[in-house]
């Protein structure tokens, strides 16, 4: 979707005059590219006449006519909004209080990601100071209890849960007061799902609703069930009220779409979306930022908050290499750390497509390509010596007769025998190096985004 949005908007920029003509066909592509990721025909249609709309009224409104620019920024500011206001109910989510009790029920049909997303939350409030745990109440399903010790386990979260207990309204009330007795802040509560949307699953989820009382309940819908979305939120938002929404499984090849029909139909946020099988594939979903990405026009707040997470590890260390980053003294050294950053911030594609500006050609390959090339990188700056890491690169240059620098082989071959890889490879790094190290410089100018960063922590 996202590429295809991005070739109308760029197929915009090229057009000479921004006419009637030029405006259907743009709003005709734009369509096209969300009606292929199933989203609903209504909305759609809506999107186009209010894009159609907002732009003639401006047009005309708009003394300078004459001015070309003007008019594409117009029509892509309006597209840019309808996409917004598609995703955004404009309802705030509920949000989780420190030093209180925060009960957060989830519901959904079986196989959509209940459980997975529980502990994801549970990591994720944990990691912002919540003390966290999980209560399943899924006596439904075979193996369920097995299934939360387990990822909870390795989450390091705390669960309750019970093999012998068959009502799954007793055991919520259970775990949840005994959680409340232990002053836990953030309180998740796992349900059943079943196969289908059938009465005695509605039934069940008012019952544990009225036993637990939370404050928000959760939708948790699985991407790829496209046009079904709408009904099957419908359905749920009657008997469970749910104040959010959460997309799973976004990493695969589903559509996404339906998941915007729920919205529509529900009014309902949604909060995150679940990126992969890992505890840490959770996404922080907020409107602007997410259409922004969408359209390739970068997520600078979504950038920044992967970032305050580091920093927050290690706030002295952060400020330092944002400061070298700005002088342009970014050693080989501080380069390696930097990547290895990056690989603990997530998929590398997921950070890239933050970056505002940068050509989605780099972000093409898949995330293992991206990492293992990253991986590689350490490989052979792990076999460079103490003196060359805290250099600028220069021990690896030699000025040829020309003046031009050139790489000095033998410093090179040692480091690619240490490292198992080939002379070329170990140039194409420092080469990656000084090209970095110089991109940095300029990013972090008076206007950069490192510069914003900097301010931020
Ligand atoms: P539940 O029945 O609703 O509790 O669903 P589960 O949490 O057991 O998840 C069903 C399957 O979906 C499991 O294999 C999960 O690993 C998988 N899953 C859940 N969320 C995601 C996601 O965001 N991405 C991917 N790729 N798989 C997911
Ligand atoms: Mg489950």
């Amino acid at each position: 979707l996202g590429r295809k949005l991005n070739a109308a908007l760029s197929s915009l920029n090229r057009a000479p005059v921004v006419d009637d003509k030029v405006l259907d066909a743009l709003l005709k592509e734009v369509c096209a590219a969300l009606l292929e990721t199933d989203v609903n025909v209504k909305l759609v249609q809506q999107l186009r006449s209010k894009v159609k709309t907002k732009v003639k009224a401006t047009f005309e409104s708009t003394a300078d006519k004459a001015k070309e620019t003007n008019r594409k920024q117009v029509v892509q500011k309006a597209i840019f909004d309808e996409l917004v206001n598609l995703v955004d109910p404009g309802v705030e989510p509920y949000k989780p209080k420190k030093g209180h009790f925060n009960v957060i029920m989830a519901v959904g049909l079986q196989g959509n990601g209940k459980t997975t997303t529980c502990t994801k939350l549970a990591v994720h409030y944990q990691k912002r100071g919540f003390k966290s745990c999980i209560v399943c109440a899924d006596t439904f399903r075979a193996g369920a209890f097995d299934q939360t010790r387990q990822s909870a386990t390795k989450a390091k979260v705390a669960y309750f849960g019970s093999y012998t207990e068959t009502d799954p309204v007793a055991i919520a009330a259970q775990g949840v007061a005994k959680f409340k007795k232990e002053k836990f802040e953030v309180i998740i509560v796992d349900t059943s799902g079943r196969h289908k949307q059938e009465g005695e699953l509605f039934e069940e989820m008012v019952q544990i609703g009225n036993a637990v009382k939370p404050d928000m309940t959760v939708l948790i819908l699985d991407a790829s069930i496209g046009q079904a979305a709408e009904a099957q939120s419908r359905a749920f938002k009657e008997s469970a009220d749910f104040g959010a929404i959460i997309v799973t499984k976004m990493d695969g090849h589903a559509k996404g779409g339906g998941a915007i029909s729920a919205v529509a139909a529900t009014q309902t946020p949604i909060i995150f979306l679940g990126t992969g099988e890992h505890l840490t594939d959770l996404d922080r979903f907020s409107p602007q930022p997410f259409i922004s990405k969408l359209l390739g026009l970068g997520d600078v707040q979504g950038l920044m908050e992967h970032m305050q997470d580091l920093a927050t590890q290690n706030p002295d260390r952060q400020k330092e290499m944002a400061k070298k980053l700005e002088e342009g003294k970014l050693s080989i050294r501080d380069w390696r750390e930097q990547i290895q950053n990056v690989m603990n911030l997530g998929p590398i594609s997921k950070i890239a497509s933050m970056i505002p500006g940068l050509p989605q050609e780099l972000l093409q390959g898949s995330d293992e390509d991206g990492a293992a090339r990253m991986r590689r990188m350490i490989y052979i700056t792990d076999s460079m010596t103490s003196a060359e890491l805290d250099s600028d690169g220069s021990p690896f240059m030699e000025f040829g007769k020309d003046g031009k620098p050139v790489a000095l082989t033998w410093r090179v071959t040692r480091v690619a025998r240490g490292s198992g890889t080939s002379v070329r490879e170990v140039e194409e790094v420092l080469c990656q190096y000084r090209v970095m190290a110089s991109m940095a410089k300029q990013a972090g100018g008076k206007n950069g985004w490192l510069q914003a960063m900097q301010k931020m922590q």
